[in-house]
């Protein structure tokens, strides 16, 4: 038998995927599931989206676009990343992929030898690991616990990047913890970043537009604008506009490296649709009242979701400022028997949830972090109430 390439077996089925899977399946079985297991907005983009999409669809040319991204999205991505605080750029610093999750394993491929080192903290997204193992680089993992609220330190970027990896990739605010630095935390990370120019700086920010408590989004190259020649900035319509769905991230990056992501664009995906292309054009360049009001309705969930999870005598749960996850420390339960299951760890912990319990989590260890879990809020706030009063009685019952 002919066998399949060894960077196939490097990849690892998605864990959020597994559980979102048999929530579903008990959920089609007629089990009352509540789901806090799936990282997507729980919205839709506004009316100006689809008008702009079906109008690009009457004059559709059929045609393969730019490997770059249309101008109009370009321009339309500009003036966004200006208001964000990103001065300075042209076309020849963007380029557009299938979401940010495409463009960020391009940039992988854009930027990692085989071998080559990647750093970043834990917890982390998922997907970081796997496109480190799936390119055979090395991920160097920085371990951020709860009790320093999951947030890397000037000291262990310092101790990270003396060994001069080829990338250090950051993600603010971050999936699975919700955890925003501030600006001062900024200027201090960026301060060690600018001791070491043999590191090229990926900062996947796709959640920027959900900070709250008037934190506000920052980003390195806004407190050291000299960083602006090896840093790559990623954005994307999925979390911002409620449009996982539509697959369109952009980078703002040094000219080279979006020349190089253009290059592997022409390779991998060639362009994006027209109607696609407008629909993001108009959701960068539209009203931005949707995403504004749902960021605070995310905090206001949020305040639900720690108050709640707070009130179980051992759990710890660092404050989430953004995004839509909270990422308790659960580990008070380990050792503990659940109605004489007994439990060992974060992934036997999120079975029960979800079998006994009837609540979809993620377990921490595929974050990087085994003594948590991930509890995505996105769903609708009558469920949010009642799924956490079962993660507390859960709790209360553990002998
Ligand atoms: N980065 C992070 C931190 C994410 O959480 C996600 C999506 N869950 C992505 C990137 C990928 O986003 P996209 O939908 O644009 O591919």
């Amino acid at each position: 038998m002919p066998q399949l390439a060894q960077r196939v077996g490097r990849a690892k089925p998605s864990a959020i995927m597994v559980i979102a899977e048999k929530a579903k399946q008990l959920k089609a079985a007629g089990r009352d599931i509540i789901s806090f297991s799936i990282g997507v907005p729980n919205f839709l983009p506004g009316e100006h989206v689809y008008a702009a999409a079906r109008e690009a669809l009457q004059h559709d040319s059929g045609q393969y676009g730019s490997n770059r991204g249309a101008d109009v999205l370009l321009d339309a991505f500009l003036v966004h990343i200006e208001k964000l605080g990103f001065k300075g750029y042209g076309r020849a610093n963007l380029s557009i992929g299938i979401g940010a999750k495409q463009l960020l394993y391009n940039l992988g491929e854009a930027l990692l030898n085989e071998g080559e080192e990647i750093c970043f903290a834990a917890p982390f997204w998922t997907t970081y690991r796997d496109i480190a193992d799936i390119l055979g680089a090395k991920a160097n993992i920085l371990h951020c616990g709860p009790e320093q609220n999951y947030k890397l330190t000037p000291a262990q970027l310092d101790g990270a990047l003396a060994r001069k990896p080829k990338v250090f990739l950051f993600n603010n605010p971050s999936n699975p913890t919700g955890m925003v630095y501030t600006r001062d935390e900024i200027a201090a990370l960026a301060e060690v970043l600018v001791k070491y120019p043999e590191t090229w700086i990926i900062t996947d920010d796709i959640y920027n537009s959900m900070v709250f408590d008037g934190i506000g989004y920052h980003n390195f190259v806004h407190v050291k604008p000299e960083l602006k020649d090896r840093l790559i900035f990623v954005d994307s319509v999925s979390k911002t506009y409620g449009m996982p769905g539509w697959r369109v991230g952009v980078i703002a990056a040094p000219e080279n490296v979006a020349k190089a992501i253009t290059t592997l664009n022409s390779n991998h995906i060639t362009s994006l649709p027209e109607v696609i292309t407008a629909a993001a054009v108009a959701a960068f360049s539209g009203p931005q009242d949707i995403p504004e009001a749902k960021c605070k309705e995310f905090a206001a969930k949020r305040d639900i979701v720690v108050n709640a999870l707070r009130a179980i005598p051992g759990v710890v749960c660092p404050y989430p400022q953004g995004a839509f996850y909270a990422f308790p420390d659960i580990s008070v339960a380990f050792g503990k028997s659940y109605q004489g299951v007994k439990i060992n760890d974060d992934v036997e912990l999120c079975a029960v949830l979800l079998e006994a319990v009837g609540v979809a989590c993620v377990p921490g260890s595929a974050f990087g972090e085994p003594r948590a879990m991930r509890i995505s809020y996105t769903c609708p706030t009558a469920q949010l109430q009642p799924g956490l009063e079962r993660i507390q009685a859960f709790f209360a019952a553990l002998t």
